[in-house]
Formats: C-alpha cells, structure tokens, sequence
C-alpha cells in the first residue's frame, strides 16, 4: 500500500512538471495558480512539502522562484578566503520582546529602526530572525541542532540574512530569557516592555561564510546575500528540544551550489 501511495506521488508530479511544459508551450492558455487544486499552501512535507517546491515553481506564484540556479540553503564547502571582506557591520540596538509562532517556525519580530547591518554603503534593517530545527546550512556536512536566521531588508527590496548555528552544549543565556514564553502554534503572541538587543545571540568571533542564494521557504525569491557564521553558538539538550517540540522539521533541502563561490572572511 505505502508503495503504491509513493509510486503514485510520483507520478502526480510528474504530471505536474508535463503541466508546467505544457504552460511553456502554450503561454498563453496557461497562467500561475492555474489549475487552483494544484497550488496549494507550502509545508515542508507531504503534498506541498520542500521536496517539490522546486516542481510546483512554474505553475504556482506562490512558488515562483523555487526552481532557480541559485536557491538557499547549500552545503558550505569549497570556500575561498577573500581579504577584500569586511567583518560583520552589526549596528543593532535594543528592540521591545515580540515572539510570533508563525505556524512553521518561532519568529521574533524587530521595532523598526532599531536595528541594521550596514553593507557596502548601504543599509539594510534587522526585520526579525527566527528559527529551523536541525541547521538548514551546514558546513563541510555537518549540520546543527538549530539554526536562527536574523533577516534584514534595503530600501530597495535586497535582502542579507545572518545564519547562527547552534550545536549541543552549554544553556545559553540569550535563549534562556525567552524559553518560558515562546508560544505555542496557533497561540497569541507574546509581547513584553522587555527590551533586548538582538546581537546577544552571536558568537564573540563572527567571521563568515557568505554566498548569493534565496529565502529557504516560498516564494524562495533569489535576492539574498548570505552570511552563515563559521562559529556556532551553544545550546543545552533541553532548549534545543524546546524549539524542535515546538516546530517539528522546518528545514529545508539543500541545493546545489550551481557554480556560486562561497567566501570567507576570518579575522
Ligand atoms: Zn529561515
């Protein structure tokens, strides 16, 4: 029964990607989101899950960009050390306590305006970071327990995310402050006055990997600069149990690097 379930799966997408050749062909009978039952909301498994993303690309807006040459998260291997880089710009502030559980992950939301990384002259602003359960990024094949994502956006719509891995060891003092009040999923936010800068979470050491990639959920648009820290941070069993109980797999496969150089800045 399980193999004929799966055989089926199969080929429900590759019906999908002889629909989506058809829509090539055929421009102009074909739009995205059409046929609606086959678009639906992203998961990370199942009918809509990170496995066929990439296949649900050219027939569904909502996954527009999943099928590029150029998507996150990847494997850090091969890098290059390039001393034209620059240590990180972190120019974050302290922020009032917004945690959101977003369904498929635990998000922080950041005030405006407190906080930025400044970049090659330009700004961009600390949005929110929030968290995968294992690592999506790993370096030379070894990934994390956790990985949390501190997403800033320029004026002009370019995206920098920082990466922080967390590996099995010591409580860590900045989860620690929000682990009684991270929310259940489908429960009110939590807000509190207690304000916190957002940088408690980094190593001391920050040197980095960075390469050109994509958000890792849909609509995985390709307009991210990458910085994955070399060094991880710790966390105890029990935390790192917290956020996996809270989010079960939210970790997206890893892409080919298709050409793309990863540097590397050390101090
Ligand atoms: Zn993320």
């Amino acid at each position: 029964m399980y193999i004929l379930f799966q055989s089926f799966r199969r080929n429900a997408f590759r019906y999908v990607g002889v629909l989506a050749a058809a829509c090539i062909l055929l421009a102009s009978a074909c739009k995205k989101d059409d046929p609606e039952h086959l678009c639906g909301p992203w998961e990370y498994e199942g009918e809509f899950g990170s496995e066929h993303w990439e296949h649900l690309a050219p027939v569904c807006a909502e996954y527009a960009h999943c099928d590029g040459s150029a998507q996150s998260p990847v494997n850090i291997t091969g890098a290059v050390p390039d001393a034209v880089l620059h240590g990180l710009d972190i120019r974050y502030t302290d922020t009032q306590t917004h945690i959101i559980h977003k369904g498929h992950t635990i998000e922080f939301e950041v005030e405006d305006g407190t906080s930025a990384l400044e970049l090659n002259g330009t700004e961009y602003e600390l949005k929110q970071f929030h968290f995968h359960a294992q690592s999506e990024h790993s370096i030379n094949g070894a990934a994390q327990h956790l990985e949390a994502h501190f997403v800033h956006q320029s004026a002009g719509g370019d995206r920098a995310v920082i990466g922080v891995l967390f590996k099995d060891g010591a409580q860590n003092a900045f989860l620690a402050q929000f682990m009684n009040n991270l929310p259940n999923p489908g429960a009110v936010p939590y807000t509190s006055n207690t304000h916190f800068n957002p940088s408690g979470v980094f190593p001391t050491d920050r040197d980095y990997f960075t390469y050109p990639g994509s958000l890792t959920t849909p609509n995985c648009e390709e307009n991210v600069t990458w910085f994955v820290l070399e060094h991880p941070v710790e966390a105890s069993t029990a935390q790192i149990l917290r956020f996996r109980d809270l989010m079960p797999k939210n970790y997206r496969p890893q892409a080919p690097l298709n050409g793309r150089i990863i540097r590397h800045f050390s101090n």
